[in-house]
């Protein structure tokens, strides 16, 4: 499986392309913006793009959606209960002074334990409420897209609409901090890390 990392936008999302090498197929996890450079990685290799995941609906994360999606036809999958920020995501752009992303319509809604094909590869979903209400990350073998549900060194913020703290640190103890310890972690915003880190050094969660 190889992962490619594009830093996206004005709030630095880390965007990420997972490939399957022997069939070309491929998945992207929130394409937050620069829809431009995302399209030129996807076409110069020539991959295959089959779906659009998204960690979650804020608008930092689905600003290159709606045009990823024309030009791949990729099919995008989301949790059912972020869906009022995607549709509010024109007025969290404009809090942040930024413009509003061009919208788009969820293919399928994806909930715990659902299954994902990608290639040889399978990705499954793993609901962590918090940060969102409809946060999810997306476990691909030994490496986990977590959105900005876990950061190196950090938590995502619960301050936005439909956010919860305590349900954020529930959702990092019991659904991530029980899987294996060498587990690569890959963060909506910043480095990555492992799980066997964040639980032994992340502040917030000891
Ligand atoms: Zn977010």
């Amino acid at each position: 499986m190889n992962i490619e990392s594009i830093i996206v936008g004005p709030i630095q999302v880390n965007c990420f392309i997972i490939t399957c090498p022997v069939s070309n197929q491929s998945a992207i996890v929130d394409p937050g913006d620069d829809a431009e450079n995302i399209l030129k990685t996807i076409r110069s290799k020539s991959l295959d793009l089959k779906y659009i995941l998204l960690t979650h609906g804020h608008f930092d994360h689905i600003g290159a959606v709606s045009e990823v999606k024309s030009a791949t036809g990729a099919e995008i999958f989301m949790h059912k209960a972020d869906t009022f920020l995607v549709q509010g995501a024109a007025l969290q752009a404009q809090a942040f002074g930024l413009p509003a992303p061009d919208t788009f319509v969820i293919d399928s809604f994806i909930d715990d334990g659902d299954n994902i094909s990608v290639g040889e590869f399978n990705a499954s979903v793993l609901t962590t409420p918090g940060h969102s209400p409809g946060g999810v990350c997306f476990k691909f073998e030994n490496d986990i897209f977590a959105g900005d549900t876990l950061f190196y060194g950090g938590i995502g913020r619960t301050d936005l609409p439909g956010g919860d703290y305590r349900q954020l640190i529930a959702s990092i103890k019991n659904k991530l901090f029980v899987l294996p310890d060498s587990m690569r972690v890959f963060c909506g915003h910043g480095p990555s890390t492992t799980i066997r880190r964040e639980k032994k050094y992340n502040p917030f969660i000891q």
